[in-house]
């Protein structure tokens, strides 16, 4: 399983992109800005994409992207979330209004999208690859994932604060190579972290003790502009064995 980082940051500008995983070929973590990278043919070849939470910046590329290779494609791409998120799609994005509803477009009976509910806690294998969603706490109802091929496995919290199921789950996980893990704020904006319902170094520093030695972590989601002091502010809090800032256009081979 080749795992390519489309997009790792909290917000936009310069090489800033927005949250997006692509996942081989076929499935996409996410549709942040990342995705507007991708050639055409790239964004032919998605036929899964698992969205972490309803927030534009993780699928404020998903109407451009059907709108732009829908009609090329023979099978409509297909959507997993939590009922919520699916909801929340449906009601205020696709909704005929602020862009068309491609679960209906252009005809009911072979739209260009599908929607699918993975409650948190599900697993799904495709091609012998396994996507399993993991509840964490976000101001929304939020998943994080974990990918699973023979070779290892990679978690991917999405947005989240302080949780505990999914540091449970990868406890329990013997092939665990990789963690990506959100931290969005400096320490100065604990408040906000906590209000918002993201990390900030120390936050970051209490999840990790939670999680047994063994995967590398990567850091990811940071507040353009702030991005090295959060990284120094992590290494103060976590001197040894310090996470690594996720990078765009990273690969990991799982
Ligand atoms: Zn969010
Ligand atoms: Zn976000």
């Amino acid at each position: 399983m080749k795992i390519r980082i489309l997009g790792a940051s909290g917000g936009i500008g310069a090489q800033a992109r927005t949250t997006s995983i692509l996942v081989d070929h076929d499935i996409l973590i996410d549709a942040g800005t990342g995705v507007g990278d991708l050639t055409l043919e790239e964004m032919r070849a998605i036929d899964h994409v698992f969205l972490t939470h309803s927030h534009l910046d993780h699928v404020t590329m998903l109407p451009f992207m059907l709108d732009t290779v829908g009609a090329d494609r023979r099978e409509p791409v297909r959507i997993y979330a939590q009922e919520a998120t699916l909801t929340t799609l449906r009601t205020h994005l696709f909704n005929g209004e602020l862009w068309p509803d491609f679960s209906r477009i252009p005809t009911p009976e072979a739209p260009f999208m599908t929607y699918h509910v993975l409650p948190a806690g599900r697993e799904m294998t495709l091609n012998q690859r396994r996507v399993r969603s993991i509840p964490v706490t976000h101001v929304v109802p939020a998943a994080g994932y974990l990918l699973s091929s023979a070779r290892g496995s990679l978690a991917f919290s999405g947005d989240t604060t302080t949780t505990e199921e999914f540091w449970k789950v990868l406890n329990a996980t013997r092939d665990l190579r990789h963690v990506i893990v959100e931290t969005s704020f400096l320490d100065a904006d604990e408040k906000l972290s906590r209000i918002s319902k993201h990390l900030c170094p120390s936050l970051l520093a209490g999840e990790l003790k939670k999680l047994n030695p063994g995967p590398q972590v990567h850091i990811t989601h940071l507040m353009p502009g702030s991005e090295d002091d959060i990284m120094r502010e992590i290494a103060r809090h976590i001197p040894n064995n310090t996470p690594h800032r996720l990078e765009r256009g990273q690969v990991f081979e799982i």
